[in-house]
């Protein structure tokens, strides 16, 4: 590629990575440019009558959206103090504290005319309005019990596009590295050297196995997928800090043994 490589931006919420991705100029997010030009012109528009007044908006930048955790206002917020809007909302696993602000987010953003929320077949339990006993379940496996789930749930949207193993969206290949859940999904920009992770691999640190659905086997077998993909490659994770697959390879002694 040419030029700088996109940086990924970060709003924590309650310790969930959500990230905000603007692929590089001249790449798409999978909305043909013209209709983004069309959408932008009419976001900013409506944003500027409901606003009241004053300043132009101007002409947003469609984005992606990654992994709406929590704390949806801060998400809305941050999105468009950069002018941006997402033309989808991807979803790299169902785990609650990945799609926690999702109902609130989609909701905004489907008001305006925007809505595809992606998330790999295997995790589509854990959306639609029936999912909240999906989501009890694994919270009572990870933290003894559904307390946070009661106190936080609003129905879940639907997915819109079921995503599977090679598909593309946009500039993003969908990788399917199960192992933390069934349907766990990685995003990988190519062109740019960019990989979202979810909770298959953090900086110096792999993804529970231990949760409804999880597997240890098939985790190993998606983490050494990642380590293939080449060691220049940036990592944006789920939680906590960013990496690069290099030294995350190197950090395992080069890849995971068979028998892990
Ligand atoms: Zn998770």
């Amino acid at each position: 590629m040419t030029g700088a490589r996109p940086t990924p931006r970060r709003i924590d919420t309650h310790g969930t990575n959500c990230w905000i991705y603007v692929p590089a100029d001249g790449s798409e997010t999978g909305v043909s440019a013209e209709i983004a030009a069309e959408t932008a012109a009419e976001i900013a528009a409506e944003t500027a009558v409901s606003r009241g007044a004053g300043g132009s908006h101007g002409a947003r930048k469609p984005c992606f959206l990654i992994d709406p955790g929590a704390c949806p206002d801060d998400i809305i917020r941050n999105v468009e103090r950069l002018n941006l809007y997402p033309t989808h909302i991807l979803l790299t696993h169902g785990h609650f504290d990945h799609i926690g602000a999702l109902p609130d987010v989609a909701a905004y953003y489907g008001n305006q005319g925007i809505q595809t929320i992606a998330i790999h077949e295997a995790d589509a339990l854990y959306l639609g309005k029936d999912s909240r006993d999906a989501h009890r379940r694994c919270w009572s496996a990870a933290a003894g019990n559904a307390d946070y789930i009661e106190a936080h749930w609003k129905p879940q949207p639907d997915p819109t596009l079921p995503l599977r193993d090679g598909d593309r969206v946009g500039s993003l290949r969908i990788l399917h590295v199960p192992g933390h859940t069934p349907g766990s999904a990685a995003f990988f920009d190519e062109e740019a050297r960019v990989l979202f992770s979810g909770d298959c691999l953090f900086k110096n640190a792999i993804g529970r196995t231990d949760l409804p659905g999880g597997d240890a086997r098939l985790i190993r077998d998606s983490l050494n997928r990642l380590f293939a993909l080449g060691d220049d490659i940036m990592v944006y994770p789920g939680h906590g800090g960013t990496t690069v697959i290099g030294a995350e390879r190197r950090f395992y002694g080069g890849a995971f043994p068979g028998d892990l």
